[in-house]
């Protein structure tokens, strides 16, 4: 009997497996015409002031809308199209059109509004990534200034010395550098210093344990040393008051969460403006 159930186990787990595989493989054959399908969309979640509680920006996030499966989480497809390459495309198009965007909700010179764009390490370490951008830059006739690129620390570590000389290329074009999930990966000081950045996102769980009495000098220490070597510092995930007031009192320059708006489709963000 043992044995019997030992064996169909085995069986449960192996076809378990299988299924995800074959899931896998069914979400990128759906994926290689995603894009000229019209398929992805993009949603924007905003970022404002923590002190006077302005728009300061807004995060592009793609979403994928297929026939087949359905709502798909970009956690679930990213991954995919970085493993088949297919993220340098999709990225050129989230880019483009995160551009113009920027032009729209920009109507006003005296009140700036940045977007920011999510980029894989894929699309950072291809040969004309460089290029592309500023193509989109020239071609959509954005104010590079209006741009943000939000990288995260892994992405960055592998190959650092390339990856940095690529973000020192990208930010002489004018556009900004966000640290993306900052504490989650292995950087050290060091590295901080020598990273061409300009904003510094504290990732969602330091804003998490804000709940708990231990990680509150944790989140602290975070800005103050951001500040301490001139970055801004947004923190990402903010759900509650007591998380928004305590990221006030440690002068968390700017905020990101569901309390304030989730990401929200394109149409819906140009009805503010
Ligand atoms: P990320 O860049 O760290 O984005 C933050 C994620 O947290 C988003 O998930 C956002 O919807 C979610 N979020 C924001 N506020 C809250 C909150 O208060 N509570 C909770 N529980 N979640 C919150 P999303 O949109 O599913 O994106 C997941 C990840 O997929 C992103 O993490 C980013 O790494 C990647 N991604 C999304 N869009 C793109 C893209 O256009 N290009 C690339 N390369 N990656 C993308
Ligand atoms: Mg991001
Ligand atoms: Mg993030
Ligand atoms: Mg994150």
């Amino acid at each position: 009997r043992a044995k019997y159930e030992g064996k169909n186990r085995y069986r449960f787990f192996e076809k378990s497996m299988n299924e995800d595989l074959a899931q896998k493989m069914l979400l990128q054959n759906s994926l290689r015409n995603a894009l000229e399908r019209n398929e992805f969309v993009l949603y924007y979640q905003p970022e404002v002031d923590t002190f006077s509680k302005s728009i300061y920006g807004f995060e592009a996030l793609i979403r994928w809308i297929s026939p087949e499966h359905g709502f798909v989480s970009p956690l679930k497809f990213i991954h995919i199209l970085e493993e088949t390459g297919m993220i340098v495309e999709v990225g050129k198009w989230v880019f483009k059109n995160a551009c113009e965007f920027a032009r729209k909700i920009n109507i006003d010179e005296a009140n700036r509004i940045i977007v920011s764009i999510n980029v894989s390490p894929i699309q950072l370490m291809h040969n004309d990534f460089v290029e592309d951008v500023k193509d989109i830059i020239a071609s959509t006739e954005i104010s590079p200034e209006l741009i943000g690129f939000e990288i995260t620390e892994t992405a960055l570590m592998e190959s650092f010395a390339e990856n940095i000389d690529k973000l020192y290329k990208l930010r002489a074009l004018g556009v900004m550098i966000i640290l993306d999930d900052f504490g989650t990966g292995y950087s050290s000081l060091n590295y901080l210093r020598k990273m061409p950045i300009d904003i510094l996102k504290i990732d969602k769980s330091f804003v998490d344990d804000l709940n708990s009495e231990e990680g509150k000098p944790l989140a602290e220490s975070i800005v103050a040393l951001a500040h301490s070597i001139g970055l801004k510092v947004v923190a990402e995930g903010v759900e509650t008051e007591d998380q928004f007031n305590i990221l006030q009192k440690y002068k968390c320059d700017l905020i990101q969460g569901y309390l304030i708006s989730k990401p929200v489709p394109q149409e819906e963000t140009l009805k503010l403006f």
